[in-house]
């Protein structure tokens, strides 16, 4: 039965050591809960260091390890201190969690970090191998395993693959200065589905995607040797109803049941009807852990009145306390902390209570119930799910949330107080707003958020993840385009071997050869040329390359050898051994008038140009700006079609437009070429649009080659031109 293998850099227990053996505890948190429902008992696998360095470990240790936690359908990635020193703490935290929050200057890259960071997710990926089977699907996890996906459908390049981030994608123009930006995006893209919590990120990512790799990207769905990889944005949930149960039974507690901390809030609350600003977050400087407590500050200052009546509760949670710019923002939060304290404090009140530490469950929730302001305000955050908990605790449906804009949640969130939390003016505004909010208010705010985060739970995000991901890979099984595997390339050959006439006809760019930004670089290498002297040179075989190209590329090329040439598209025809003929008829005053329109949009358009071939013009837009170049192309379409003569066509090529008379087109050339000779066996194969024209045109008994998996009218693709020549080198 195929299953759902689960690999994320940390598994969701911790080892631990105690009288020479080995116990393990859970590690809360939303991922494991979040996976609850996909890893589930005898059908699912999750992949993972178990929290402990292998240096400690000796052979004996790891092996108990792995079979304990087997049982819980875990499977161990050992990993070492050098290993979680470059790995984890360098590369992963250092370079990839700066650059990816914006924070260039914190962001360091160290190429022995680097190469730390593709061994151990070659690791990741080689454990997921080694117990990978037909039919499972692999999920994998964050910023620590960008590469893992590529790295596993390189070896199991039928395997589905999805992937989820759960920080920030940057802009293109913050991504662009990572030094490895191509491996790894390219690293990424060995998913068949990529996630994002919101919209900005999957719109960074697939606007990095066009400009860093050129490929091709359609709406959300990016083309990559000839796989379709869908990016989407799944928001990433809560537990809503543990925090909400948790807050009921809190709050149902009488007093001698209640908590320590609790009894002390209470006090507080009951003095001067004294209110609480709640502020919990990882000590990271991601978090806006400072601006918030200079607004605090400011606030007391510009707001006397509100002295000895409200407090700010900040939990630090300590976090990758041995990176230095951690050191450093405990340092800092300690010294603002102290100056407000010494500052404002009186015998009777403290402004801020501030806990450098975590917090177990109930603690947790008693500040959640008892805060009447939770003020979360990250400099950037993939998501903040505290702000979704203070609300699941809400359950009188009171309280205000104070919100960065820069969160993700934000984007679900928009009813509360939303702020950059770079406006520290702003902030001090806020949290008066917040603290004169009136009851009514509040609960309008907190309907119509509770009702969003209530019904978008986690296990909602997960289940529509994994829908997705399985909607892929059926949609791959249930397509109509069969790929060239072993068994077709080799009913391919059969046919050829047993055919007395054959005809090949074969497209070239995209086909033969791969894109190059300025088209006269795409020259056919020393091998193709053999490739294509061997074919030609076998009895019984006609062999054609119908191109767009102009007749002086092909003749420059290929006129050596046994071939027939087609050029732009059917205008030229050249046997073997004999002269180009021209198509007779063809007229070409359309090009005055239609070449004004073209220099125009080349002259608003940086790095497209005009290519004139004798009976048709070519309109390039590869080398500029993606993003550009296709909004330029739509709009240069609708105007060349509404000034369109019924003499000519409109083709509409891999990023180019060309206007070709209407009479020439490859499928009427590829027609004519059929109905010379009694063939029996045909091949025809392209990757463009105007190749489709061969397809239709040519009987259905015609093997259909496209290179590339695009909407098609042929019966088989192969993923890229490398393959599509393999085939052939099968026919010999
Ligand atoms: N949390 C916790 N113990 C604490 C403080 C916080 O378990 O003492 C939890 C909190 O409930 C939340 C998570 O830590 O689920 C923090 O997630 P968030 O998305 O807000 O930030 P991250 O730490 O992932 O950047």
């Amino acid at each position: 039965m195929p299953k759902n293998i689960i690999v994320s850099n940390r598994l969701p227990v911790q080892a631990i050591n105690a009288n020479d053996s080995w116990s393990f505890t859970p590690t809360s948190g939303g991922l494991a809960t979040g996976m609850k429902s996909v890893h589930q008992d005898g059908d699912s696998l999750w992949v993972g260091w178990p929290g402990v360095s292998s240096d400690v470990l000796d052979e004996k240790s790891k092996t108990q390890i792995s079979k304990d936690l087997e049982k819980y359908q875990y499977r161990p990635v050992f990993l070492d201190e050098n290993e979680l020193d470059n790995f984890y703490f360098g590369f992963s935290n250092k370079c990839l969690w700066p650059l990816f929050h914006y924070f260039i200057e914190y962001h360091y890259f160290d190429i022995e970090q680097w190469n730390h960071y593709i061994q151990v997710n070659q690791k990741f990926a080689n454990a997921v191998l080694e117990v990978i089977e037909d039919g499972d699907i692999v999920w994998v996890h964050d910023y620590q395993l960008l590469l893992c996906p590529q790295m596993i459908k390189d070896t199991n390049p039928e395997v589905t693959i999805g992937f989820f981030l759960h920080i920030p994608f940057p802009s293109f123009e913050i991504f662009r200065i990572f030094p490895e930006r191509e491996r790894l995006l390219l690293g990424l893209l060995g998913s068949d589905l990529i996630g994002f919590h919101t919209y900005d990120y999957e719109r960074h990512f697939l606007s990095s995607v066009k400009r860093i790799l050129n490929f091709e990207v359609n709406y959300n769905i990016i083309l990559h040797h000839g796989r379709e990889i869908v990016v989407n944005t799944f928001p990433m949930g809560i537990d809503f109803k543990k925090f909400e149960s948790a807050a009921l039974e809190n709050l149902r507690n009488n007093f001698s049941e209640t908590s320590e901390l609790k009894k002390q809030i209470n006090a507080h609350k009951s003095e001067n009807e004294g209110k609480l600003i709640l502020s919990i977050d990882r000590l990271d400087y991601t978090k806006g852990v400072v601006n918030r407590l200079l607004a605090f500050e400011r606030f007391l200052d510009t707001y006397p009145e509100y002295h000895d009546r409200i407090r700010l509760v900040m939990l630090a949670v300590p976090s990758r306390s041995k990176v230095s710019q951690y050191k450093q923002l405990k340092r800092q939060t300690d010294e603002v902390v102290g100056r407000i304290n010494g500052k404002f404090a009186s015998v009777n009140w403290t402004p801020v209570w501030y806990y450098y530490r975590s917090m177990e469950f109930e603690n947790l929730i008693d500040l959640y119930v008892s805060s009447d302001v939770a003020m979360i305000t990250p400099l950037r955050d993939g998501m903040n799910l505290v702000a979704k908990e203070y609300l699941a605790t809400r359950v009188d449906n009171d309280g205000v949330l104070i919100l960065s804009e820069l969160a993700g949640s934000s984007k679900e969130l928009p009813q509360a107080l939303l702020v950059n939390p770079f406006d520290i003016g702003q902030l001090v505004q806020s949290i008066k707003t917040a603290l004169e909010m009136s009851v009514k208010e509040q609960k309008e705010r907190n309907i119509i958020s509770r009702k969003r985060i209530q019904r978008y739970d986690i296990e909602k995000w997960s289940s529509n993840f994994m829908k997705a991901l399985s909607d892929s890979a059926n949609k791959e099984s249930a397509s109509e385009v069969k790929v060239v595997n072993a068994q077709v390339s080799n009913m391919i050959a059969e046919a050829y071997n047993s055919a007395n006439k054959r005809l090949l006809l074969l497209d070239y760019d995209g086909t033969l050869v791969g894109f190059h930004e300025n088209p006269n670089k795409a020259i056919p290498s020393e091998s193709l040329l053999n490739l294509l002297t061997d074919l030609s040179n076998q009895k019984n075989t006609d062999l054609v390359i119908i191109s767009g190209r102009p007749h002086e590329f092909l003749e420059q090329h290929f006129a050596q050898l046994n071939l027939t040439l087609v050029a732009e598209h059917g205008l030229f025809l050249k046997k073997p051994n004999a002269e180009w003929e021209e198509k007779k008829g063809v007229s070409n005053e359309w090009k005055e008038h239609l070449l004004p329109v073209l220099d125009t949009f080349t002259d608003n358009t940086p790095g497209t140009f005009i290519e004139h071939k004798k009976n048709s013009l070519v309109w390039h837009y590869r080398k500029t700006d993606p993003e550009l170049g296709t909004a330029r192309s739509v709009e240069l379409k609708t105007v060349l079609t509404s000034l369109l003569p019924n003499e000519l066509t409109l083709l509409d090529g891999n990023k180019v437009l060309e206007l070709v008379p209407a009479n020439i087109n490859k499928g009427v050339v590829a027609l004519d070429l059929y109905n010379l000779k009694p063939y029996d066996f045909i091949l025809a194969a392209g990757d463009d649009v105007t190749d489709e024209n061969m397809f239709t045109n040519l009987p259905s008994d015609t093997f259909k080659v496209k290179i590339g998996k695009k909407k098609t009218a042929a019966e088989f693709y192969t993923r890229n031109y490398t393959n599509f020549l393999s085939l052939l080198s099968k026919l010999l």
